[in-house]
């Protein structure tokens, strides 16, 4: 898109935050002998983000999208660069093109994977993904990684066998226990032992690691974590799991929205109800006349409503269209706060609002 809206819905990203929230992550890896993979497709790519990775110096920057590492690779950053979804096929060539390494659980994408290195004259780097419980990616059958492990190493010239990995909390919300960790590291020594030298890379998860790392109980030969909310919002391990991360700031992200109406109307919609703009059909509490504000933004930009955080205390949001919210403010009208039209209201973001709303193109990036 072209054209550049003035004025709101806006997203201020503070730098100074976020390179903060690298540097403590970082330091906090490096203390257990961890490096860390900074990954970057929660803010789908952001390129003044991703600078921060940079800079601060991060081992590896990752996304899930070949398209942000693709522009990473155009845009001369240095860092080394990972896709940690598993190639399409069709995709192949320009991960090899783009990516200095892949995470990877078919043979067959390995073996196109290593035509494509052999005619670009690479040596493709690739983390064998097990998948030990949580069931999204990686071998469930450990024979066989050991095999494609095998097949890797001896017969797939132009690929490197860097390492192993796993994924938990994303599908199966399985929990990155010490144990569950052990398991990947005890695999990672089966394969060792059969291609009869070590492996550079154990990667033992994503954010939901940490929590081992701020425990100080992570499984040894672990050295590398995934992280990405961990370091743009730091909110799930406070909010979910109850960690102190007081040292890191939880609003790097800030959401503006602008108020375009304000009005007493019935909470209790009036007529014979069918469904909503999403074809819902929809429960509306009665709570006689409320005062009630719409924003200028809606399920377009940010997904989901009921996973918007307002700031300000006594900002309820009821529901959205497309591109309208709307918000409850009587419990601000009762203290004699006065929202008016033109008014702007802020909002922190969780994983999946922030996904969205760093997406839209109607919503205005400010660095600052
Ligand atoms: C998204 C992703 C990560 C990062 O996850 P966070 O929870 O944001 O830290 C790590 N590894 C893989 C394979 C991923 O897809």
């Amino acid at each position: 898109m072209s054209y550049v809206k003035p004025g709101n819905p806006k997203l201020i990203v503070d730098l100074n935050k976020l390179r903060h929230n690298i540097q403590v992550v970082k330091r906090m890896c490096a203390n257990e002998g961890v490096e860390i993979a900074g990954i970057i497709k929660g803010c789908t790519g952001l390129f003044p983000c991703v600078e921060q990775f940079e800079k601060i110096g991060v081992r590896y920057i990752g996304s899930s999208r070949l398209e942000h590492l693709a522009e990473l690779k155009s845009k001369s950053i240095q860092t080394p660069l990972m896709m940690v979804r598993i190639p399409m096929i069709s995709e192949a060539e320009d991960v090899v093109r783009y990516c200095d390494y892949s995470l990877n659980s078919e043979i067959s994408t390995l073996k196109i994977l290593n035509k494509h290195a052999g005619k670009q004259d690479k040596v493709h780097n690739v983390i064998l993904m097990a998948d030990c419980g949580d069931l999204r990616e990686g071998w469930w059958d450990k024979d066989e990684m050991i095999q494609a492990a095998l097949k890797v190493e001896n017969d797939l010239a132009n690929l490197h066998l860097a390492g192993v990995g796993f994924n938990v909390g994303c599908y199966g919300s399985i929990l990155a226990t010490p144990e569950k960790i052990q398991e990947l590291v005890d695999l990672a020594e089966r394969i060792e032992e059969a291609i009869g030298r070590e492996l550079e890379i154990i990667s033992g998860g994503a954010t939901s690691s940490l929590m081992r790392i701020i425990d100080g109980n992570l499984p040894k030969r672990v050295n590398m974590l995934r992280i990405g909310e961990g370091i743009l919002l730091a909110h799930d391990l406070p909010a979910l799991y109850g960690y102190d991360c007081r040292n890191m700031f939880q609003d790097v992200f800030t959401l503006r929205a602008e108020v375009i109406e304000v009005k007493d109307k019935p909470s209790h919609p009036i007529g014979e109800i069918g469904f909503d703009a999403f074809g819902h059909q929809v429960q509306y509490e009665d709570r006689g006349i409320r005062k009630r504000a719409l924003l200028g933004i809606g399920k377009a930009d940010y997904g989901d409503p009921s996973e918007l955080l307002p700031r300000m205390k006594g900002v309820e949001i009821l529901g959205a269209s497309s591109d309208h919210t709307i918000l409850d403010v009587q419990a601000l009208a009762d203290q004699g706060k006065e929202i008016l039209v033109g008014d702007v209201l802020e909002f922190d973001l969780n994983y999946a609002t922030m996904v969205y709303v760093t997406n839209s193109d109607n919503i205005q990036k400010v660095y600052i």
